[in-house]
């Protein structure tokens, strides 16, 4: 007897554990490592959606079962929210979904969406759980490379014909995790319209869609015309609200896919915590300034990092969005080589880009997830101690 799947057997090792071991190492050897590697924000979840949760909790009838697709409450503030933010018309019945982290709903997608030996288009870099979501569900995934020169936007012309034949289902990510690219509302109607040419369901996941700087705005792809034909749009509290540890996220959009969803799912979940639920809703819906504030903490650490890795020689632009820098490795290095050398001279831990896929590579990516000290004092170490 083998105690694991096939399927498993396709499902590589957990990428960031060599570097893990790595850290674990290091700081028990007594060096102070600045861990830039994860994209979970320092800051803390804002007072008054956390009143709203201990409120909540303290009424039994919150802390029985949830419904299954989502406390109607939860429900409505989601399209309450696309209506104040993009005038976007959503049932709150059927176009909308909660989910226990917008990563449950990405990965339950590809299994209530294709059939062994179909294929899944993914962006490369991307999100990881994008690739292992296609080969859980027993089907393939074709990598789309983006490139600076692009936008990193993927070019659908590039996809083989014999891979669209078998394509059912499309992940996009803007703005972009690793690589902090937007996109613009032509990019999100040419996406729509190949789409429903190719009969492939787009899967938007908008996690940092609330975290943007200096007034821009990052679009939703439900505004391209015919979108809910073809797209649905995953969104979480995660980012926006520093709520990375609560679970609660939602997927609104095309209706068929969303009630396959929801029958995947009240097969194997039972939903979002009620009161969970009901802190969503009052973030949502209240005052938006916690946003705006924690925004500007983002944009001046950005700056900062910005501005050390230019006066070490690498050249980045600034993010319009995302909490992200996405750079190049310095001439002569691979992203691995990198990320090792930034680690042992100046114990600053870094992602290779080759982590997203094989188009990152040459690129790695800092998350400006700590708090404002410790980020000083790694661009402090980077500016003196990295040696390209
Ligand atoms: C953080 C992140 C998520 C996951 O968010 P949760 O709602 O906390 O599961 C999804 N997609 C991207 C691109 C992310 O960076």
């Amino acid at each position: 007897m083998r105690y694991q799947s096939a399927r498993m057997d396709r499902i590589p090792p957990y990428m960031f554990a060599e570097l893990g071991k790595k850290k674990a190492a290091m700081i028990k050897s007594g060096i102070d490592v600045i861990d830039l590697g994860i994209g979970d924000p320092d800051l803390p979840t804002p007072e008054h959606i956390v009143e709203k949760l201990v409120e909540e909790a303290r009424k039994p009838e919150n802390l029985r079962y949830p419904n299954f697709s989502g406390h109607p409450e939860f429900r409505r503030a989601v399209a309450e929210f696309y209506r104040r933010e993009y005038a976007i018309d959503l049932d709150p019945e059927t176009e909308v979904l909660a989910l226990i982290g917008s990563k449950e709903g990405l990965a339950h997608l590809a299994p209530a969406m294709i059939d062994p030996g179909e294929y899944v288009l993914v962006p490369d870099p991307c999100y990881p759980p994008y690739r292992m979501a296609a080969l859980l569900a027993g089907g393939m995934y074709h990598d789309m490379p983006m490139v600076k020169e692009n936008g990193f936007l993927p070019d659908f012309k590039e996809i083989p014909e014999e891979v669209l034949e078998k394509a059912r289902l499309m992940f996009l990510n803007y703005p972009g995790n690793p690589t902090a690219a937007v996109a613009d509302g032509d990019f999100f109607q040419k996406a729509v319209d190949f789409a429903k040419d190719k009969g492939i369901l787009i899967a938007h996941d908008s996690a940092y869609n609330k975290v943007a700087f200096r007034g821009f705005k990052p679009p939703s792809i439900l505004e391209a015309n015919g979108a809910k034909e073809v797209a649905v749009e995953f969104g979480t509290l995660s980012k926006t609200y520093c709520m990375t540890g609560w679970r609660i996220g939602y997927v609104v959009g095309n209706r068929e896919a969303i009630r396959a969803l929801s029958v995947f799912k009240s097969n194997t979940d039972t939903g979002v915590f009620t009161p969970i639920q009901l802190a969503g809703a009052h973030a949502l819906l209240s005052d938006q300034a916690c946003v705006d504030k924690y925004n500007d903490i983002y944009f001046a650490r950005m700056k900062g990092m910005v501005g050390a890795l230019r006066e070490i020689g690498i050249e980045v632009d600034q993010p319009k969005a995302t909490f992200f820098i996405w750079a190049p490795v310095p001439a002569g290095f691979t992203s691995a080589g990198f990320v090792e050398a930034v680690l042992e001279q100046a114990g600053v831990i870094v992602t290779p880009g080759s982590a997203f896929g094989p188009s990152g590579e040459g690129y790695f990516r800092i998350s400006l997830s700590v708090p404002n000290e410790r980020l000083d004092e790694a661009i402090g170490r980077i500016k003196k101690k990295i040696k390209i």
